[in-house]
């Protein structure tokens, strides 16, 4: 993560909402007036630090008050001298306020008008994990800016078409760079999940989240969550401080998505740039432009459109209720490096990982291939070893393995391949089982 050569300085926020309220385990305060649209005027809540928007509760629909003014908090950030990005005070500065549609724009704008009264009794919660959809840096800019800094409620307070789509509520699990996810957040997520989902009034989940891992964080979902309530991930590609940013609208989307009835068992999805992935297939592919996820030669399942969601395709694979793999008393994963294979790749790459890993995965080229020399030590290695490729698409075959005790990652890439083989040493599937394991997930 890059450090910015800049300070924000001076930022006021107030929040856009009426009854924007937070609370931090079983202490209950009043949010300090929180900055909308990418700024942060509060505290950031970590560990479960709960937050809610509330709705125009029980009309059924939002008034159309917009509050002019009262939301709006202008923020100037300002270079320094160079000095190291500060986060505090990026924390606690307001780059610039959204109007529910922009975070570039300096109006507040009227919440949306009302949808059918019966969408205002459902209930999302939203699980902030940080990424570039939290991220703030130098005003305008795409680039140098700091993720995981915006809180759940700047998030929430930035879109208040979201009171349109359902009653929000907000849990900070964490607020970091997405490459800093840890299986120990992937646990505590699903465990969380899990435990919501019980709950009649929870309609479905959205997950903030960095890019760079939320289809890893999509895929360990899919097949650990048990409940048919969507759940949906989301980020964006700019931060909230710069020019058209696109969290808000990722936000929307993923919340009206994760309050449809069409997301119901359709698996973890992931909503991106108006488009609906399945969690199996999501995968970056762009470091910088806003499409940058997308889903390969299997393609998105839907899109959605004005808060309205049309799903055309559904998931073939086994996710989340029909999956084998309960995560409920386990405290982390095994260790499963992945080995990216080149020309000339290091042959004693391979001995290590296999004295130091329950598995490995190979990133191997075209359908899953490599050197004699990379055959000669995959043969002698005793712990599973799955064949996937660094093509980025395409399936892997049983048949065109180089070696008879290496398994076929099917069209799962390296990363995803390495959480089902991590998910299937934890719950201790037989080894025997696991080619037939990876063509069912
Ligand atoms: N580095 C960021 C992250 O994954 C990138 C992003 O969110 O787009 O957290």
């Amino acid at each position: 993560m890059k450090k910015n050569g800049f300070m924000i300085k001076a930022a006021l926020g107030m929040a856009l909402t009426a009854g924007l309220m937070l609370y931090c385990g079983t202490r209950t305060a009043s949010a300090a007036p929180t900055a909308p649209a990418g700024g942060s005027a509060g505290g950031t809540p970590q560990g479960g630090g709960r937050v809610e928007s509330t709705p125009e509760k029980g009309s059924g629909r939002a008034e159309s008050t917009p509050e002019k003014g009262s939301g709006k908090a202008e923020a100037t950030p300002e270079k320094s001298n160079g000095g190291p990005f500060d986060a505090k005070e990026a924390a606690a500065s307001t780059p610039e306020k959204s109007s529910g549609s922009s975070f570039g724009a300096k109006e507040t704008a009227a919440p949306t008008p009302t949808k059918a009264p019966s969408q205002a009794q459902k209930k999302v919660v939203i699980l902030a994990t940080g990424g570039t959809i939290a991220g703030v840096g130098e005003q305008g800019k795409t680039t140098g800016y700091r993720p995981g800094t915006l809180s759940a409620d700047d998030l929430i307070a930035a879109v208040p078409e979201l009171k349109d789509v359902a009653y929000i509520e907000a849990l900070q699990i964490c607020n970091v760079n997405s490459d800093d996810i840890t299986d120990k957040i992937w646990l505590e997520i699903a465990s969380k999940i899990n435990e919501l989902a019980e709950d009649p009034t929870v309609t479905g989940f959205v997950i903030t989240h960095g890019t760079d891992t939320l289809e890893e964080t999509a895929y360990f979902l899919n097949l650990t969550v048990k409940t048919d309530k969507p759940v949906v991930l989301t980020g964006s590609m700019r931060p909230s401080s710069s020019i058209s940013a696109d969290g808000p609208m990722n936000l929307y989307e993923a919340a009206a998505t994760a309050a449809s009835e069409e997301a119901r068992g359709q698996g973890v999805l992931v909503v991106f740039s108006d488009r609906i992935y399945s969690a199996r297939s999501v995968i970056k592919t762009n470091t910088y432009h806003t499409a940058a996820i997308g889903a390969g030669e299997t393609g998105a399942l839907g899109m959605v459109r004005d808060g309205k969601v049309y799903l055309y395709e559904t998931s073939a694979k086994r996710h989340t209720k029909d999956t084998i793999f309960d995560v409920s008393g386990i405290k982390e994963l095994p260790r499963v490096p992945i080995l990216y294979f080149s020309v000339d790749a290091d042959p004693d790459l391979l001995s290590y990982a296999g004295e130091s890993a329950e598995g490995i995965v190979i990133a191997g080229a075209g359908a899953g291939e490599f050197s004699e020399t990379w055959k000669k030590e995959i043969e002698k290695l005793s712990i599973p070893v799955v064949i996937s490729s660094r093509t980025g698409d395409g399936i892997i075959l049983p048949d065109n393995l180089l070696c008879e005790n290496t398994i076929a990652a099917d069209n799962l890439s390296p990363q995803k391949a390495a959480i089902l083989l991590r998910l299937s040493l934890a719950c201790r599937v037989d080894t025997g089982r696991l080619q037939e394991i990876f063509s069912e997930y």
